[in-house]
């Protein structure tokens, strides 16, 4: 069985279906993307020769990979101040301007398409399936934040006012925008935030994970390329330590951050303690996400949609899921479906179109997400272990806890924990949810409406998917983000992110 790619699960009407490839290096075959593709199991029929193709141009491309230099805590300075020299000229750049830049760098980006998907596999170890999806996130963020923006931006709002009075409310940018990405989704996730950002009118000093530097320093040529100015935006390579020195600067504006809650923690409180400004900090985080399944569930969309939400991308998703609650009249045909589903996995090298599931980032996190499974083999019941190659390869696995409370981290990988529930039960496995602190996604499986309903009423999650897998939030449909442990409540992608990213000026002249 090959899961489908969230490419093809997407609505029609969601898909900005790329142009004819114009990249002069590679070219992505123009059918790439064909309609008729969309109903096919991937790309097992027809799409074979065009991909095999693809692949080895990519190869190609990437073969010569070169470390990019960390900056300097001076350098990481020097930027905030060259962006603040930069804001005036960029906040007072006309909204359909600003705009018309994120459609060029979509644009752009869809004609490099092969590129960055070359990049995205060898900096980012993805598979095919998700980077094409991931290269697709980053196209629909540009063009719906350009959208967002010239409805936002594009002009005053007036307000009511006694006679002799004009009263006009305005969004303006606030200033430096510090914007500090992960590594999972280093073009997507790096795009959104910095597009955002720059649409609302700040200028921006990006930080991208020590782990993808070269992804985003490209993503920032072609935003230069597409319009933003040079002084508008900033990349400052580095770790951590870079990252907390950006958020320690006093001429910051704001920061937006997408990564782990200890992360987002640790910069809450290196803004708290600055002399100067309040600024804000829009945080989006992780999650122990779990999905609920009951005996009405279709057992075979459940193995499929648990399948794809717990081991897709290696579970290095902040959506995946890592607790599924079964209900125990079912439990044993459904996890013996969900293993048998997961023993077709293939795990192994990104670059071949047949994998599904690619290599973990890095040694250390192979080393933590091996260290959770002897953990779990020693105090949970495994039910299935699959086999991965030898490196940084970790394979899916699957226990059965006694106990919710048995997880009590995110586990940032391929690892699924399973716990069975009687029906009377239910409000138990609902406390078990909130007492997880996080909020970010949750799936239902259940075919009983008032279940369903009575399940989203209780719970205070961001994203809620009934009867499908719970990953791949799209741009402009499902907007995305968590609350409580999970970050400070912004949807990435929805219609009100870019305010989060403005300041409000209301202006009365008496006439
Ligand atoms: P991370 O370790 O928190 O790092 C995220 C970013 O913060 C990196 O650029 C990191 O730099 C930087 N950083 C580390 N310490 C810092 C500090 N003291 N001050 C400022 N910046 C600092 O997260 P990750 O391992 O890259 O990504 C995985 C996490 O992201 C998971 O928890 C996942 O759930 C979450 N995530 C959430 C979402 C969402 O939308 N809610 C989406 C994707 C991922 P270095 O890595 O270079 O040290």
């Amino acid at each position: 069985r090959v899961p489908v790619p969230a490419l093809l699960q997407r609505p029609a009407d969601a898909i900005v279906r790329p142009q004819a490839a114009t990249h002069p290096k590679i070219p992505l075959p123009a059918d790439l993307f064909a309609p008729e593709r969309r109903n096919s199991r991937g790309v097992e029929f027809g799409a074979r020769a065009a991909l095999d193709q693809l692949l080895t141009d990519v190869k190609a491309e990437t073969a010569d990979l070169k470390p990019i230099a960390d900056a300097t805590p001076d350098q990481a300075n020097a930027a905030v101040t060259a962006a603040r020299a930069g804001f005036a000229a960029w906040s007072r750049t006309p909204a359909g301007t600003r705009a018309a830049a994120l459609e060029q760098a979509a644009h752009l980006l869809e004609s490099r398409g092969a590129h960055f998907i070359a990049l995205l596999q060898a900096e980012g170890g993805k598979t095919l399936d998700d980077s094409l999806s991931e290269l697709r996130e980053a196209v629909d963020f540009c063009r719906y934040y350009a959208a967002q923006g010239r409805r936002l931006f594009g002009g005053e709002t007036a307000m009511p006012g006694p006679t002799g009075e004009s009263n006009a409310l305005a969004l303006r940018g606030r200033g430096v925008f510090v914007a500090i990405s992960p590594w999972n989704f280093p073009l997507a996730i790096f795009l959104g935030q910095v597009t955002a950002a720059l649409m609302a009118g700040n200028s921006v000093v990006a930080k991208p994970a020590e782990q993808t530097p070269r992804i985003a320093r490209e993503a920032v040529v072609l935003l230069h390329e597409a319009g933003i100015p040079a002084s508008a935006l900033h990349l400052v390579t580095g770790d951590g330590s870079i990252g907390a020195v950006l958020t320690a600067h006093r001429n910051i504006a704001g920061v937006v951050f997408t990564g782990s809650t200890e992360v987002a923690r640790a910069i809450n409180r290196t803004l708290a303690a600055k002399d100067g400004p309040i600024v804000p900090l829009i945080a989006e985080t992780g999650g122990i996400n779990a999905m609920i399944a009951d005996a009405t569930a279709l057992p075979e969309q459940v193995a499929d949609d648990v399948v794809t939400s717990a081991f897709r991308s290696a579970g290095q998703r902040c959506s995946a899921l890592r607790l599924l609650f079964v209900q125990e009249d079912v439990a044993d045909r459904m996890i013996e479906m969900i293993a048998g589903a997961a023993r077709e996995l293939k795990i192994g090298d990104p670059s071949d179109v047949a994998t599904h599931v690619g290599p973990v980032i890095d040694m250390e996190a192979k080393q933590r997400l091996d260290a959770h499974i002897a953990r779990m083999t020693a105090e949970a019941k495994l039910h299935f272990a699959g086999t991965a190659p030898e490196g940084c390869f970790v394979a899916p696995h699957i226990f059965e806890l006694k106990d919710a409370g048995q997880l009590t981290e995110e586990v940032f990988g391929p690892i699924l924990h399973v716990v069975r529930y009687r029906a009377e039960n239910l409000e138990r496995v609902l406390t078990a949810i909130e007492r997880t602190g996080y909020g970010l996604t949750l799936g239902i499986h259940s075919r009983i409406d008032d279940t369903v309903e009575a399940i989203i009423d209780r719970v205070q999650v961001g994203n809620i998917y009934v009867n499908r897998n719970m990953i791949g939030a799209v741009v402009g449909v499902q907007p995305f983000g968590g609350n409580g442990l999970s970050g400070t409540g912004p949807k990435a992608g929805g219609p009100h992110y870019l305010s989060r990213f403005a300041t409000e000026q209301t202006v009365t002249i008496n006439t």
